[in-house]
């Protein structure tokens, strides 16, 4: 028997986590879990280390890693540490054979540069490392021959119809959107929307910041940039349509007229599965559609109005340089106040939009650029919200 695959899954604890923890149950006999990380919740990622016997174990977080010691949240026989350099150590392991990231925020670029240059195949969740700093990814991606194997559903769902194909073959990418829980509130009613108004989505549950992200749509601005690096499409062939059943993952338009598209229940661990048994096609037993019922796939124009985060990020992607940067650390920090209470629903793309013209955009030419950048606009948007003077002048 061949060995089985090892995988190290960045952000274990989260949503995308427990999604993939499912399909590793699923798929024991060629997939081990090796290492794990996570940043607060020690106890959540020490359940986990027992559960999968996994070797080694990585808190970001220095107080949940004294707890963690102190309490013995992890068994003895798993390997735990803590800190950027440990998770560098851990995403490098010669017997690692995938790397998962699906940490959220962006604290897990200099770890995934760091597997891409080790040549480790990387499954990638988190579509804000690639709007921080696409360029640099995909470029050492491609120089080291690894393979970045989309797991957000969309991407993942474009990856499939798009393989086999030329590039000259293709004509446009179109992602599908939900709508996200306030699609159908009346726009009146969006200044007196709650944090927990926003998580409350139709169809996915997923962590509290891509959540909010599906309510304004900067979730599908983000995925815009995102299948801008993954199949180097230009923004004016990469649109969105609306589909409230979540049913169909994306769309790909070829160059004869016909479309393919990519189906399955809404449910992260499809994704998941392919990603980590890619190149290779492997069987389930998670229910799949069910054509005994009947099914509606609507397609709709998006209403524009509604959401001006996705404008935004379009106009991002097409100024190009750090713009894409800029939107997505605005809209992380205005995500985080909106839902600690300290910024209104209907501020969080005024706040980005103030953002993006209040700093000069630029080609970043390293990796410090696009790092350094980020901190200063976290801390422009950070003392915005304090000072709540954009609010005034605006
Ligand atoms: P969650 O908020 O549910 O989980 C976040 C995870 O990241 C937790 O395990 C958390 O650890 C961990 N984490 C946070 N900071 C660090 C750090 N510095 N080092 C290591 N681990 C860290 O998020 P989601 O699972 O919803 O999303 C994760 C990523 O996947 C995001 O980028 C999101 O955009 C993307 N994604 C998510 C989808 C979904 O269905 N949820 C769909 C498509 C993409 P702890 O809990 O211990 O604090
Ligand atoms: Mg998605």
């Amino acid at each position: 028997m061949s060995e089985k695959k090892k995988v190290v899954l960045l952000g274990a604890t989260g949503s995308i986590g427990s999604n993939t923890l499912e399909v590793l149950r699923e798929l024991s006999a060629t997939l081990e879990l090796y290492g794990i990380a996570g940043n607060t919740r020690e106890r959540e990622l020490g359940a986990i280390a027992r559960e999968f016997s996994v070797p080694r174990a990585v808190l970001a977080d220095e107080t949940a890693w004294s707890r963690a010691k102190k309490d013995g949240a992890f068994p003895p026989d798993t390997e735990a540490s803590c800190g950027e350099d440990a998770l560098i150590d851990l995403v490098t392991d010669k017997r690692a054979d995938i790397i998962l990231v699906a940490s959220s925020g962006t604290s897990a670029l200099r770890p995934t540069l760091a597997a891409i240059e080790a040549g480790k195949p990387i499954a990638l969740a988190n579509k804000e490392l690639l709007v921080l700093a696409g360029k640099f990814i995909t470029v050492a991606a491609k120089r080291k021959k690894v393979p970045l194997l989309p797991v957000d559903s969309e991407h993942n769902a474009l990856f499939q119809c798009l393989e086999g194909r030329r590039s000259t073959e293709v004509t446009r990418l179109v992602l599908t959107a939900s709508g996200g829980a306030f699609l159908d509130r009346p726009l009146s009613e969006l200044d007196r929307v709650t944090p927990a108004d926003a998580l409350a989505h139709p169809n996915w549950s997923m962590g509290p910041k891509i959540t909010v992200d599906s309510a304004t749509m900067a979730n599908k601005g983000l995925e815009m940039i995102e299948a801008h690096w993954l199949f180097s499409m230009p923004s004016d062939r990469i649109e969105v349509v609306l589909h409230r059943q979540s049913v169909i993952h994306s769309l790909v338009e070829l160059v004869d007229g016909s479309i393919l598209a990519q189906l399955s229940p809404p449910s992260m661990t499809f994704a998941i599965h392919h990603a980590l048994t890619y190149p290779r096609r492997t069987p389930t037993t998670r229910p799949t559609l069910n054509f005994a019922q009947s099914h509606r796939l609507d397609l709709e124009p998006v209403p524009l109005d509604r959401f001006p985060c996705l404008r935004l990020a379009r106009q991002a992607l097409e100024a190009a340089g750090v713009a894409p940067a800029i939107f997505n650390t605005a809209n992380q920090t205005a995500v985080e106040a909106f839902l600690e209470g300290r910024l209104d629903f209907l501020e969080i793309p005024r706040l980005i939009e103030k953002t993006l013209d209040r700093f000069d955009n630029f080609e970043p030419r390293g990796l410090q650029d696009v790092l350094n950048l980020e901190q200063l606009v976290r801390q422009e948007t950070t003392e915005r919200i304090d000072r709540k003077t954009w609010k005034k002048t605006s």
